[in-house]
């Protein structure tokens, strides 16, 4: 079958993309492998209507509503290529077949690669967090840590402070200059040395440092790098842009690659992201497709 649109990655983004496509009634195919960046989480915050909601009740009902459109056919499965054709883009998916597109919408996020630390993978989402603005404010001023990753984690542990006291894990990741640790004394972030050893401790998180102290927090914070989660960017010789904590798509203010007819949104075509903002590009990216399709870009 051949569509207007093919969407890559069926979350906030993708969903919101294809949204103005489905109500112009372009023909729209959503390929979405069902792995959320957020899918540790039990709450999502911040979004407008939805602060704590269950992220994927949030993601199931746009779906839905999303498919109430009959223009619009919903593909579960992985994208493993993508490549120009004649008029458009074919792309294949995983025991799926292959799908041919007029444009080309990239919303599948990124994957986080998390510090290798025992005890941090099963905490992440429920006491380990990347975003305070998210998880902050449930944590309810109780003690808080930052683990360095590098330097990045000097921004989250002068941030950190509005959310609860706090703890600065070196962790021979990160070493602050003079200037830095009279930044940190300024807003109250106590340094603390040394190597950690593990994550512990439910309902919390227990920091055990390899000299043997065990400090109890009610969340810790990391900045971990991310990656793109599909390779179809890279594919279609999309450029990228370095972000400090990864790479991710490059865009202009439509949300278009650098690559005529692919367009990207989300978390996988800026620096950070969030569901707010994956909504907001993945709109602005649709509008974009159908102004392209009609041959107005
Ligand atoms: P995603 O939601 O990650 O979705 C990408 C989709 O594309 C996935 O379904 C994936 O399977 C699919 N996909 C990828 N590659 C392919 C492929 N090749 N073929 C087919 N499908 C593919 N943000 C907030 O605003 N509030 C919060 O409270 C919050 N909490 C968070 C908690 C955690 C632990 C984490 C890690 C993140 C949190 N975020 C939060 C950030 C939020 O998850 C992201 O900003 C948001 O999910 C980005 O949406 P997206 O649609 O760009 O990508
Ligand atoms: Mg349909």
């Amino acid at each position: 079958m051949n569509y207007d649109v093919i969407v890559v990655g069926g979350s906030y983004a993708g969903l919101s993309a294809a949204l103005p496509l489905a109500r112009a009634r372009r023909r729209v195919l959503m390929i979405d492998a069902g792995v959320r960046r957020n899918r540790f989480a039990a709450t999502s915050h911040g979004f407008l209507t939805q602060d704590g909601s269950d992220p994927a009740a949030v993601a199931a009902q746009g779906r839905a509503q999303l498919m109430e459109y009959p223009s619009v056919d919903w593909l579960s499965g992985v994208a493993e290529q993508a490549r120009p054709a004649e008029g458009g883009f074919v792309v294949s998916v995983q025991g799926g077949g292959s799908h041919f597109g007029r444009q080309l919408i990239l919303a599948g996020g990124v994957r986080d690669h998390l510090p290798d630390l025992p005890g941090l993978a099963e905490r992440w989402g429920r006491h380990v967090f990347h975003c305070p603005y998210c998880h902050g404010y449930e944590l309810n001023q109780a003690p808080l840590g930052v683990l360095a990753t590098s330097e990045v984690s000097l921004h989250q542990a002068l941030m950190l402070p509005d959310w609860g006291p706090t703890t600065f894990f070196l962790n021979d990741a990160f070493e602050p200059d003079a200037e830095q640790r009279a930044s940190l004394h300024a807003r109250g972030v106590t340094v603390e040395p040394g190597r950690v050893d593990s994550l512990e401790g439910a309902g919390g998180v227990e920091v055990v440092m390899q000299n043997g102290r065990r400090l109890a927090l009610a969340g810790l914070f990391v900045a971990p790098r991310s990656s793109l989660s599909s390779p179809l960017a890279s594919q279609l010789g999309c450029e990228l842009e370095d972000g400090p904590l990864g790479s991710f798509i490059k865009t202009d203010a439509i949300k278009a690659t650098t690559v005529a007819g692919v367009f990207a949104c989300g978390d996988a075509a800026r620096m950070a992201g969030s569901v707010s903002l994956a909504v907001g590009d993945g709109a602005i990216a649709g509008v974009a497709v159908h102004r392209a399709l009609m041959g107005l870009a």
